[in-house]
């Protein structure tokens, strides 16, 4: 089990009024994805749902019992880190066994709970090494281990990948993802990267100054954003927008278009904006090509498939899809 809510949950640092106020239920085995800039509020948030911080007001439910007031250990959650501390001079076993160790257990069960959880993370054949023997990888699967023996209700991710270099980092995002998968327990996992977010997450949620934009699966989030914040956040390249003023309606807006859903032509179209290319990032399967000087404040970026010519200095004219267009209050 592992069903986590969070009712009208608050925390102040001194003056400073981190999370406002906030509700969020979290659902027995779904990956939530806790996403937003720095400072605002994810790891201060996961501190909370673990007891490594104190709420300043509200109540935090595991699993329908009240746990606001619980001590860290007696949360059945387990936390990893984004520093991994493992004991170099133990095996792999010793390393992943000494939660259970210290928690008294019997020999036998920790065998047990090692063994599976080595199968569950594809370490069964570096158990007798040590951690110096390992990839950073490796490392980063036996700090995993060592959560996963306490067969937590639900495990917390603080940023785990974020010293790990790129092509690392994807393969472990795999890997997590796939553990998900085959553990089946609530996770709840934080970062700033919204590439993480969208890949791994049944449900994301965006936060900024403490509050929740908007909760939901990533792919409500990309096409039905509730704002201009999480328009923004959410996609890459990132979502355009252009300021409009409405007649009949007070107040300015905006609308916002993605980069895949404007058609980009090399002779004029009616009712198109017409510009000229900056620059166009070939990355091969896509271009990403950036249009000034369309009348717009903006930079508009267009997705067209790697395939097409374009280069700096070209005229072209873009039309956007109309039944993509988002509209925003202005900000
Ligand atoms: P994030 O994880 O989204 O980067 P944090 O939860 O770490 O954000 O921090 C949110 C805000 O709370 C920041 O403004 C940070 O400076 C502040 N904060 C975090 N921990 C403390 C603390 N122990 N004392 C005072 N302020 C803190």
């Amino acid at each position: 089990m592992g069903r986590i809510v969070l009712e009208q949950v608050a925390k102040r640092f001194g003056d400073a009024e981190v999370i406002p106020a906030l509700d969020l239920e979290i659902e027995d085995g779904e990956f939530a994805v806790f996403v937003g800039p720095s400072g605002c509020g994810k790891s201060t948030l996961l501190r909370l749902i673990a007891g490594l911080e104190d709420v300043s007001g509200g109540r935090i439910l595991i699993d329908d019992a009240d746990a606001t007031q619980m001590a860290p250990a007696r949360r059945g959650l387990a936390m990893v880190f984004q520093s991994y501390a493992l004991y170099p001079h133990m095996t792999v076993r010793k390393n992943i066994a000494f939660p259970l160790r210290m928690a008294g257990l019997d020999k036998a069960e920790i065998e047990r709970r090692v063994q599976s959880a080595a199968a569950a993370l594809n370490l069964t054949d570096y158990l007798d090494r040590r951690p110096g023997q390992l990839s950073g990888g490796q490392r980063q699967r036996v700090a995993i281990g060592r959560a996963i023996v306490r067969e937590p209700a639900a495990f917390l991710f603080d940023e785990p990948l974020s010293n790990l270099d790129a092509a690392l980092r994807v393969g472990m995002r795999l890997e997590i993802s796939e553990l998900h998968k085959r553990l089946r327990t609530t996770m709840i996992y934080v970062t700033h990267d919204q590439v993480e977010a969208m890949t791994m997450a049944d449900k994301i949620v965006v936060l900024q100054a403490g509050r929740i934009e908007q909760a939901g699966s990533p792919l409500e989030l990309y096409r039905a954003p509730r704002n201009r914040f999480v328009a923004g956040f959410i996609g890459s390249p990132r979502m355009n927008f252009i300021e409009g003023e409405e007649a009949g309606r007070r107040g300015a807006f905006a609308i916002g278009v993605r980069p895949e859903d404007i058609a980009l032509s090399r002779e004029p179209a009616p009712g198109a904006w017409e510009g000229v290319v900056g620059v166009a990032e070939h990355l091969g399967s896509d271009t990403f090509v950036h249009v000034h000087e369309t009348g717009l404040a903006e930079t508009i970026t267009v997705r067209v498939s790697g395939e097409t010519p374009c280069a700096h200095g070209d005229r072209v004219w873009l039309t956007p899809r109309e039944d993509a267009i988002h509209r925003f209050d202005a900000e």
